[in-house]
């Protein structure tokens, strides 16, 4: 199927309001234009060198999401053009990205990563640590961030009940928070959960294997 009737298919299974970040990781820069010249503007990649190496050549209206793990050493790449980093797990990494955006003239629009899965996953804040960042930053020691929500991912299992509780944990997490701290973003949902987050309130979905197709991560 030809990627603009996947995209346009994808589309029509969000309500309004449901932003569609296009997860990009391991697709060629031709896939992603196919997609740009649809009109998709916000693509989703997980590993900085790839971004860097797409973000380059693609055309610079392109909404950049970072949605994998972040390391403080690869910030500064990132900073200059980065439209939302969903991957905040630490409020050491939250001082870094501070730093080079005030560097870099910018407000940088972030998530907190919050894990929700009962599985050993490797990263993501509990709620007390996501509560206490958000206290800091609203004390004003981060002008250059802005936390504009909380990204989450469920357990990779077949358990809907499960998926559900996990989504829905947080979901409630962003309610209690989003007056207080001026929230308007919850980015929960893959192509195998993203009905079931939506469901539980999500405003931001990944999707990349709906729209593209399996990943063959031996073309990268
Ligand atoms: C790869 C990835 C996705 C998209 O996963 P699909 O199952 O291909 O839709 C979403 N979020 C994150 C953080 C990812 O790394």
């Amino acid at each position: 199927m030809p990627l603009t009737n996947s995209l346009d298919l994808t589309l029509k299974t969000l309500p309004i309001g449901v932003t569609l970040v296009a997860v990009s990781k391991t697709r060629s820069v031709n896939e992603i234009l196919e997609l740009y010249n649809a009109g998709q503007r916000n693509f989703g990649e997980n590993k900085v060198q790839e971004l860097l190496q797409k973000q380059e050549v693609l055309p610079k209206d392109i909404q950049w999401h970072l949605i994998g793990h972040l390391q403080k050493n690869k910030v500064k790449y990132i900073v200059p053009f980065i439209y939302m980093i969903h991957s905040v797990d630490s409020l050491d990494l939250l001082k870094v990205i501070q730093k080079e955006a005030e560097k870099n003239n910018r407000t940088i629009s972030v998530l907190l990563e919050i894990k929700i899965a009962v599985e050993d996953t490797k990263y993501g804040l509990s709620f007390e640590n996501a509560s206490f960042i958000l206290s800091e930053v609203k004390s004003g020691k981060f002008p250059n961030i802005k936390i504009k929500g909380f990204m989450g991912m469920a357990s990779f299992s077949d358990n809907k009940e499960q998926i559900k509780n996990e989504f829905s944990s947080l979901s409630s997490f962003y309610l209690q928070n989003k007056e207080e701290h001026n929230l308007d973003t919850l980015s929960m949902g893959m192509s195998n959960d993203y009905p079931i987050a939506i469901e539980c309130g999500s405003n931001m979905v990944r999707i990349g294997t709906k729209l593209f197709g399996a990943r063959n991560y031996t073309n990268i």
